[in-house]
């Protein structure tokens, strides 16, 4: 099976951004955190970092501890954005871009002829110069090259940082033999404790399961076969329906962290979700607040998450979303200081399959939602809202798009 598919992933991707600005974090332990606060994470550390057992993911009180001299920066949400619209401008003068999967990571297709080991290394090691020349040196990335787009992910995962592994049918399965399950992408916690309850226990097992072993561990034919074609090379869908939840959510920062601070961001949440849900033109049938509250003092404190959904008659203006959502704020716990806000949108519907409402006042919901839309893209995000929101609207900036990525507008980020 010829090489079809080349995978790109930055290595570190908002930490070396932050080294490319600022040419005195080079060399140096650099950590990303998205707030300024001691229980929030590490969503990105440099390889120098990485060396002292620093990942995304680590809180920030032991990622000092790990590493005393570690430098903070607060991700800069903008910054990411410019940095991986030049990046893509640079891929593109080497192969065009099939699809853009995370904001550090895109796939490109390999034509006819550029499915050859020997030429598809060449523009690999072509798409690295053009992102370190255009973009930056401190830019660096892994690139897989493999039969599939799957396969080619789990290469560029095989080496890292600057990695380049090729992944030839010839190679296969044996190649994939020295991986963990977990390695793996898609396959979790959850999914590996199942794996083993099936007596998989190694990626070797894995490859020589039948379809019908992986239909029962996947609890469906259709992702068992999916699985093994993955595994072997082939092309499947990417099995991307339409959307199925929209959420929003924010660590708020010590000084919003009381209720009325936490209620008026969560708003802010409310209406950025009901003006994506128009914008991507969805309905949705269930409204979720998820809560978390500090419990006590220091930097190793305890925390008591919350969560609560109610449905709702399928909608997508902003009134019948901050209703529902006001109600569920109302249930709950009586704790004093909430950290983080979230609201998930869930049971989503395209607005074309929905039957508009016949009522006067849906409909006036409706039409109000969407001039505030209409007014908002001409006069800028804040414009005109709800004031509900008044004193919080620049709250809860975009977070960091890992998955979602704006075109680069100074008026939507
Ligand atoms: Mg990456």
């Amino acid at each position: 099976m010829a090489l079809r598919k080349l995978f790109i992933d930055m290595n570190a991707f908002f930490a070396s951004v932050e080294q490319q600005e600022n040419p005195r974090l080079r060399g140096r332990p650099v950590a990303v955190i998205p707030t300024d606060a001691p229980t929030t994470c590490c969503i990105a550390a440099s390889y120098e970092a990485k060396r002292y057992g620093i990942r995304t993911g680590t809180p920030v009180w032991q990622a000092r501890r790990l590493c005393p001299h570690l430098i903070l920066r607060i991700a800069d949400h903008r910054r990411y954005v410019t940095f991986h619209h030049r990046i893509l401008d640079a891929v593109e003068t080497v192969l065009p871009i099939e699809r853009v999967l995370s904001i550090d990571e895109m796939v490109c297709p390999l034509g006819t002829n550029e499915r050859e080991a020997e030429r598809a290394v060449a523009l690999a090691l072509a798409i690295k110069q053009a992102i370190r020349t255009r973009v930056g040196p401190c830019l660096t990335c892994s690139i897989g090259i493999a039969p599939n787009t799957f396969l080619a992910k789990v290469a560029a995962d095989m080496k890292k940082p600057d990695g380049l592994t090729v992944l030839t049918t010839g190679d296969l399965p044996e190649a994939l033999y020295r991986l963990q399950l977990d390695d793996l992408p898609g396959i979790g916690l959850r999914l590996k404790l199942r794996l083993h309850s099936y007596g998989i226990t190694s990626v070797r097992q894995l490859c020589t399961a039948s379809v019908t072993t992986l239909a029962a561990v996947w609890r469906s034919r259709k992702l068992g076969l999916r699985w093994y074609q993955m595994l072997r090379g082939i092309e499947v869908e990417d099995g991307q329906g339409p959307r199925r939840t929209l959420s929003h959510s924010h660590v708020l920062p010590p000084p919003l962290r009381n209720e009325a601070d936490a209620y008026a961001v969560l708003m802010r949440l409310a209406h950025k979700a009901a003006a994506r849900l128009r914008q991507e033109g969805y309905c949705t049938g269930c409204v979720g607040v998820s809560l978390a509250f500090l419990l006590s003092g220091g930097a190793r404190r305890s925390t008591q998450r919350w969560g609560a959904a109610c449905r709702i008659p399928l909608a997508d203006d902003t009134p019948a979303i901050l209703h529902a959502v006001a109600r569920l704020w109302h249930s709950r716990p009586p704790l004093p200081t909430p950290f983080y806000v979230g609201i998930v949108l869930s049971e989503l519907c395209p607005r074309r399959c929905t039957t508009p409402s016949l009522f006067d006042d849906d409909q006036r919901a409706a039409a109000l939602s969407y001039t505030l839309d209409a007014v908002n893209a001409r006069c800028g995000p804040h414009a005109l809202h709800f004031a509900t929101i008044h004193h919080h609207r620049q709250s809860a900036p975009p977070r960091i798009a890992f998955t979602q990525i704006p075109q680069f507008d100074p008026h939507l980020i």
